[in-house]
């Protein structure tokens, strides 16, 4: 019994979010950026150093902070101006800001800081405090963003969430000339599965087959729930040949699992259409062709995967 299987392996291992944290240090003193980011390392903190903000957004885009320790006082671009610049970018809203500040910095400046900042941390800093700050904002912007970006059921990205990042995806490969497929992918007959074994044993199936898909795909893919019971699948770097036989693997997979619900056994399958980057392409259309060759999968017999041209 796959499901029951599935849900004892779920509580046993419980899969908690271990990845350590990643913290940008942005401070012109390189003695004490060191200094700071080896306590946090030592602590089991992922740490990048920056000593000035020169490079800012480039190292944020490519190290993906999840909070980031700013100096105040800096030549040419200050700590304060720095933020307000973080934060004119959306996507980067959710990032926590503390502020480190020397103890000759004016009650004007701290005040400053606090409006695009989170927290304040006056120099010197106490290792165990600098510790215990960063974990718990960290942590707190990690909840904040599970909850923002992911759907509650599987734990997948949400829809809002699963457009935008194809939006990036797409720029990405429309300027680095690199191939991009989208699949949509929708359960078949799913109905039936709710009727004849209640709602909660589909949202099982719904939740097993979020777990196959985030274990056999790759850690640069983007799997999202789509709605109800569709899911959609980022897959850069990659045509839709290549695409299609990741796909259809799963596929089968799948559709070879036995449930059991009140001793019934029953099977499950789903049906996907892909589409392939164009050049002319935008979020909307790649969805569109996605989606129309999800249509044909199921007006051809379902448990099918199906690309365009
Ligand atoms: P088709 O093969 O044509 O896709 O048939 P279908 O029955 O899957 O399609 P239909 O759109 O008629 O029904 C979708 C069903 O999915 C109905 C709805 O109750 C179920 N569903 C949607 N979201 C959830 C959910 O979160 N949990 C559960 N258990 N069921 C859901
Ligand atoms: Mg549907
Ligand atoms: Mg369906």
């Amino acid at each position: 019994d796959y499901m029951q299987l599935f849900n004892q392996l779920d509580r046993l291992i419980k899969r908690p979010n271990k990845e350590p944290f990643r913290v940008l240090i942005v401070d012109d003193q390189e003695l004490l950026a060191e200094h700071y980011a080896a306590v946090l390392r030592h602590a089991n903190i992922q740490v990048e150093t920056l000593n000035s903000s020169g490079e800012l957004l480039k190292i944020i885009a490519h190290f993906k902070p999840e909070l980031i320790l700013m100096d105040i006082y800096m030549p040419h671009v200050s700590g304060t101006e720095a933020a307000s610049v973080i934060r004119q970018h959306q996507e980067l809203i959710g990032i926590p800001i503390i502020f480190i500040t020397a103890e000759n910095d004016t009650d004007k400046i701290q005040l400053m800081a606090l409006q695009d900042g989170d927290d304040l941390l006056q120099k010197p800093i106490k290792d165990n405090q600098l510790i215990t700050t960063v974990k718990l904002r960290a942590e707190r912007a990690r909840t904040l963003n599970t909850l923002m970006f992911r759907d509650g059921l599987t734990g997948l990205l949400n829809h809002s969430t699963l457009k935008s990042r194809l939006e990036t995806e797409i720029e990405r490969s429309h300027r680095l000339n690199k191939p991009l497929s989208f699949v949509m992918m929708d359960l078949d007959h799913f109905k039936e599965v709710n009727d004849s074994h209640g709602h909660s044993t589909g949202d099982k199936v719904l939740k097993g087959l979020a777990r196959m898909l985030d274990d056999r795909l790759r850690k640069s893919d983007q799997i999202g729930r789509y709605g109800g019971e569709e899911f959609g699948v980022i897959l850069p770097d990659t045509n839709q040949i290549a695409a299609t036989v990741i796909i259809d693997e799963i596929r089968e997979q799948f559709a070879a699992l036995a449930y059991s619900s009140d001793d019934i056994n029953f099977h499950c399958s789903f049906s996907a259409g892909i589409a392939q980057l164009e050049n002319n392409d935008n979020t909307d259309t790649l969805i569109n062709r996605a989606d129309e060759m999800l249509y044909l999968a199921k007006s051809s017999g379902r448990n099918k995967v199906v690309h365009s041209h």
